[in-house]
């Protein structure tokens, strides 16, 4: 079941994927570099013996995109067994690493410094009890020390924890199954193993299921709890199938195409999206505009998120193979283009260069979010503001660049009022620079190297 989940989570991350199984004694973790389906055969698998799993795609934000630093990250000490998934970014590693005297190289992420934490304060209690008792205290202690985004699970031998961080920014879910109960970052991961969704996990909760069932306990102080879910999971890293608090990740795609069609109209024969995450936002665009949709491009459905390749070098590759223009819908058409963001543009680049190779008469591009300006601390991959497009060049510098017609990105107004009605309890820091929780200057990708 971890591995159908993983698989339904695979566009969260490409690098590495791996798996932890406790049997109720100890724990095995299996990992490896690459996709779920590379690193897991039957084989493998079947080597995976247990009652609780968890498992991990990983998207490196802090450390490299090594083996070493793959996840579920697993650790022994005293008579605790655990191991740990993360998704997110922690702002105040190089601090914590410093505060905690672990020299350079002893951890290779901020997901390893959790880990080390929890090992030290479980080293600390020196206690008799119950391990998983020990451990639960000694995670719950550790987690108020934490600042940035982390939503996390954990095992130990005999129980499964879940933790969303104070802003929310990642989501989680608690689902249940006939045979038990499930905590997975998105909704379709619960429906692909046959579970139902019970509810997100809530900013600053930790849901403990053991076996007498799920509870819920709050390490944080209430002053910290300040929900700001990443607006860009609506925009980019969840899939259109699932929901974000209460709302569908496709009809709210859809809303942004059409306010984006509202306010930056245009004479064109067709609308076209840049597959995948574009296409319910270009449906928007056409139904409110009247202009047809049509497909602009076959994509290769085995090449991954470009975007999410860990090198400048392997993106530029991956997009020749990715997408091949329709010519027949191209050819001699005045196209409106739509995608979802701009990061670094070398993609969407070349995208526009293909479409002006199979004879595209005029290429409008609509951007469904606005500029991507800031670094984003909290789990994407831009910490750097050099890479940044739209930090170097205004709106008219970049139509030029992409070597576009013209080019609109949706006002941050628009986009909060179709993600939901209540605009707010959503982080917009890459866009507006207001970021909601206080970012060091040390929170570079390589702060741990
Ligand atoms: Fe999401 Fe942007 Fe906030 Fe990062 S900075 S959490 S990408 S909205």
């Amino acid at each position: 079941m971890t591995y159908l989940g993983l698989y339904a989570l695979q566009h969260r991350g490409q690098e590495s994927a791996g798996i932890a199984v406790s049997n109720g004694e100890s724990i095995w973790v299996d990992k490896g570099m690459g996709l779920v389906s590379s690193v897991f055969n039957d084989h493998r698998l079947a080597a995976l013996q247990g009652n609780i799993a968890i498992g991990h795609t990983r998207y490196s934000t802090t450390g490299a995109s090594e083996w070493c630093n793959a996840q579920p990250v697993h650790r022994c000490v005293a008579n605790v067994n655990f191991a740990l998934a993360h998704n997110g970014n922690l702002v105040n590693t190089a601090e914590l690493a410093v505060e905690a005297d672990l020299v350079s190289g002893e951890i290779g992420s901020d997901s390893d410094l959790i880990a080390e934490l929890v090992v030290r304060e479980i080293s600390a209690a020196n206690s008799e009890d119950d391990a998983s008792l020990v451990f639960e205290d000694a995670f719950a202690a550790v987690l108020p020390q934490l600042r940035g985004a982390f939503s996390l699970v954990v095992c130990e031998t005999n129980t499964l924890i879940g933790v969303r961080d104070p802003n929310g920014f990642r989501p989680l879910f608690l689902g249940r199954h006939p045979n038990g109960w499930i905590l997975a970052s998105e909704m379709p991961a619960l429906d692909v193993v046959g579970a139902e969704t019970v509810r997100e996990i809530e900013p600053g909760e930790m849901v403990i299921v053991d076996g007498s069932g799920v509870r819920s306990r709050r390490p944080f102080a209430q002053e910290t709890i300040n929900p700001t879910l990443c607006s860009f999971e609506f925009v980019y890293f969840a899939r259109p199938d699932g929901k974000l608090i209460g709302q569908s990740i496709y009809a709210a795609r859809r809303r942004m195409g059409e306010q984006l069609a509202m306010q930056a109209p245009v004479e064109a024969d067709l609308v076209v999206p840049v597959p995948e995450s574009g296409i319910p936002g270009a449906q928007g665009y056409a139904q409110q505009s009247g202009i047809p949709y049509a497909d602009g491009f076959i994509k290769n459905r085995y090449i991954g998120r470009t975007f999410i390749a860990p090198t400048q070098e392997l993106r530029r590759n991956a997009v020749r193979i990715k997408l091949n223009p329709i010519e027949e819908n191209v050819a001699g058409r005045r196209l409106v283009v739509v995608e979802d963001s701009i990061i670094r543009g070398t993609t969407l680049r070349e995208t526009v260069h293909l479409l002006r190779k199979a004879g595209a008469l005029e290429v409008h591009l609509r951007i469904l979010s606005p500029p991507y300006r800031w670094p984003c601390h909290f789990g994407m991959d831009t910490s750097d503001r050099d890479k940044l497009l739209a930090a170097k060049l205004s709106v008219e510098e970049i139509r030029e660049y992409l070597e576009v017609d013209s080019l609109a990105y949706l006002d941050i107004d628009r986009m909060l009022g179709a993600i939901t009605p209540k605009r707010g309890g959503l982080c917009t820091a890459c866009m507006t620079g207001d970021y909601p929780v206080p970012v060091s200057i040390h929170s570079a990708k390589n702060v741990l190297e």
